[in-house]
């Protein structure tokens, strides 16, 4: 979908990333989100510049959002958005700013979620205006292998606290939930939830990795994907 078009569905959530390329793991988090928190709309936003990798992407941003298109073509409630396309300026896209455009595109009284793995959580804190995000959209924390999560509240921006007794538990398996209510200093409060039982233990730089020294990690594509990263000699070492 284009940038700032209408966005369908009263629970959007926004899943931001370099998708460089998508692959099981990011759909596992975006299928379980989906269904723990009853989601209309998952929007998959390939960012262009991560402020936090300074080195930039591999894939271009038009071949990464052909790879995600490709991977969600397929998922019910799932979209594809250029919202985080390269900016005209060369800035880095932040988060914040972004969540801001997308809550101009759905509903006025519809929900905003921002889902990110375990590993991008422990670097949160970082990011840019970090403190603002879990009440611009209520956070989704999936697990992620060899990232613990069991500290949350030391893994937020410094300020926000949690609200003492309010965590509440449900479900199990991969569509395990636990639910917390987070606090900033002007007392405004926010939901964060954390997804516990997701262990897909894969990352796009081990793909990149193999597909130079076929150590395996391409089983965690999806066929569409593999197909286009072939047809289009991504990844490849440069001759
Ligand atoms: P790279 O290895 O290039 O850093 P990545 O596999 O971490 O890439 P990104 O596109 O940067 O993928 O990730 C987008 C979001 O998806 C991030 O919030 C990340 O934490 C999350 N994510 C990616 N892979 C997994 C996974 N296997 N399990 C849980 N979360 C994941």
């Amino acid at each position: 979908m284009a940038d700032h078009e209408p966005i369908a569905g009263r629970r959007v959530a926004f899943f931001g990333g370099s998708f460089d390329p998508p692959h099981t793991g990011h759909m596992a988090i975006a299928r379980a989100a989906r269904k723990a928190l009853a989601l209309d709309t998952i929007l998959f936003a390939p960012v262009g510049a991560q402020p936090l990798k300074p080195l930039g992407s591999t894939a271009s941003f038009e071949d990464r959002m052909a790879m995600t298109e490709l991977a969600t073509s397929d998922e019910p409630g799932m979209l594809v958005s250029r919202v985080d396309a390269p900016r005209p300026d060369g800035a880095p896209n932040y988060t914040i700013d972004t969540l801001r455009s997308v809550r101009t595109c759905i509903a006025a009284d519809a929900e905003l979620f921002c889902l990110i793995g375990a590993d991008s959580m422990h670097g949160f804190r970082h990011w840019y205006r970090a403190a603002e995000i879990p009440f611009a959209a209520s956070l989704i924390v999936a697990s992620r292998p060899g990232e613990n999560l069991e500290n949350l509240v030391s893994l937020l921006p410094g300020g926000i606290r949690l609200e003492t007794g309010e965590v509440t538990s449900q479900g199990s398996g991969d569509s395990a939930l636990f639910t917390y209510t987070i606090v900033n200093p002007s007392g405004a409060t926010a939901s964060c939830y954390v997804l516990p039982g997701l262990h897909v233990d894969v990352s796009a730089s081990q793909i990149r990795a193999s597909k130079l020294n076929g150590t395996g990690s391409e089983s965690f594509l999806l066929p569409k994907v593999a197909e286009y990263i072939s047809e289009h000699h991504l990844y490849a070492e440069k001759e």
